[in-house]
């Protein structure tokens, strides 16, 4: 059974690329009955914030991506967050300094800037030229007394070529002498990302490894550590990224959005979840699918190798479908939270009868309920034309006949002979002031006969 896992540094907000990264991660183990696992990378206590994995544990709660291990929940292989690993991590930098397979580096960042310019200057990719890859354990003690404080390399074997199978791209082969002998612990003794990535992953058992492109020349590194640990290594699918709508990469400046925003704004969880499992994998169903629908049609070959667009109409679409098929309960819910303070509570029900199709955003909720339980909206000149028309004594007929809807279409039929859009365009633009709308029926029910007669009388004027 399938163990992957979502790894976020939580350095920010969750948004759309990396929760679509969750989301395949998760959707690969729920198809198999397989279990995901929540991993917290803050091992940059800098930059890491409890209150993002705060945040991003309520956002991928919120949209049903619930952990089996992780954070809240733990496990066998607890802790989850890395930076409660350490020791973890300091038998394994033990066993490879050991078996000399890595080596204190204590070269300052200045020797090393410098460095990677000559080699650029020599028109080489820079990598790490050596400087403390066979210092002598004295010379090493003498660093050390300098006060020096190294950070640990691991030492890449030359001459070889790490081949593996991506899930995505196909066959991959990187020859060892490209890769320069990197930093596995920094000088503060924490570990870099990609030691403790590739430990844990090991260590936790993972078996699939979804992240993105942007990792894929991470990884022949990340296999020869485990190598060299004798740790077993995941397979893995380097996800195209997302690109905006300008085909630059996701982000906040090209329609990017945090997870929160998104729920802010009123998106259904349903919305987000099945707009993003169709960037970048195909399904045949284009119909709106539950988790568990995504998952049965998720398939590591449905990947796809091109950048996906993120078109937030293609959201939007999504956001209607989901509406359309929200539980009343739910729905009942939705409204409310959009609603507020605008939504008598003895209206509720009738309310959501009849707005529940043309809403689809918080602030349709809030104009319905502003139309309905407030005021028509200054008519325009084009409202103001079409209710000229139909001249006063069409609504006097309609305010006066009392009764249902019914009622009140058959009065002024009579008294006017209008029919069809002479007939229904101005009892709803008196009703509500717009020219589209739920049912008049629902609505001249919802207002109630005194009200009506109210805004027949107002449209008369
Ligand atoms: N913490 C890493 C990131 O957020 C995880 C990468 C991975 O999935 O391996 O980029």
């Amino acid at each position: 059974k399938p163990r992957t896992r979502f790894a976020p540094s939580p350095t920010g907000l969750l948004h759309l690329g990396n929760l679509r990264t969750a989301l395949f991660n998760a959707l690969l183990a729920r198809r198999d009955g397989g279990d995901f696992v929540l991993r917290i990378e803050d091992t940059d206590v800098e930059r890491s914030r409890a209150e993002y994995v705060q945040a991003l544990c309520e956002d991928l709660r919120w949209l049903g991506l619930d952990w089996q291990e992780g954070p809240e929940v733990e496990g066998i292989h607890r802790p989850y967050a890395q930076s409660a690993r350490q020791p973890v991590y300091d038998a394994y930098y033990e066993q490879l300094e050991a078996a000399d397979l890595a080596y204190p580096c204590f070269c300052t960042e200045r020797e090393l800037e410098l460095s990677r310019r000559s080699q650029r200057a020599a028109g080489k990719a820079p990598r790490y030229a050596g400087t403390c890859a066979h210092l002598s354990a004295e010379e090493r003690q003498a660093r050390r007394d300098r006060g020096l404080e190294p950070t640990l390399r691991f030492r890449v074997p030359r001459g070889r070529t790490v081949t593996f199978t991506d899930h995505v791209r196909g066959p991959q082969r990187f020859d060892t002498d490209d890769i320069g002998d990197f930093i596995i612990r920094r000088a503060d003794g924490t570990p870099a990302f990609f030691f403790s990535n590739a430990v844990d992953d090991a260590l936790m058992g993972i078996t699939h490894v979804l992240r993105g492109e942007d990792h894929l020349t991470n990884t022949p590194r990340q296999l020869l550590l485990l190598e060299a640990l004798g740790l077993e290594a995941p397979s893995y699918a380097h996800i195209s990224m997302i690109t905006g709508d300008d085909g630059a990469p996701l982000s906040k400046r090209n329609g990017s959005r945090a997870v929160s925003e998104l729920r802010e704004a009123g998106f259904l969880p349903e919305a987000v979840v099945n707009h993003l499992a169709r960037l970048g994998h195909t399904y045949e169903d284009n119909a709106l699918l539950s988790l568990d629908g995504l998952a049965a049609g998720f398939d590591l070959g449905r990947l796809g190798r091109a950048p996906a667009r993120f078109d937030e109409s293609q959201l939007r679409h999504w956001q209607r479908e989901a509406l359309h098929a929200l539980p009343d309960e739910r729905m009942r819910q939705w409204m409310r939270d959009a609603a507020g303070e605008l939504l008598p509570a003895d209206r509720e029900a009738a309310f959501m009868a009849t707005v529940r199709d043309n809403v689809q955003f918080p602030e349709d909720v809030s104009r319905w309920c502003r139309i309905l339980f407030g005021e028509v909206p200054e008519p325009d000149a084009d409202v103001r034309a079409w209710l000229e028309q139909a001249g006063p004594a069409f609504f006097q007929a309609a305010a006066d006949a009392g009764g249902d809807w019914q009622a009140v279409t058959g009065a002024v039929k009579e008294a006017t002979g209008a029919r069809g859009k002479q007939l229904f365009m101005p009892l709803r633009l008196a009703l509500t002031g717009l020219n589209h709308g739920p049912e008049l029926p629902d609505i001249h029910g919802l207002l109630g006969e005194d009200e009506a007669r109210r805004r027949f009388l107002q449209a008369a004027r």
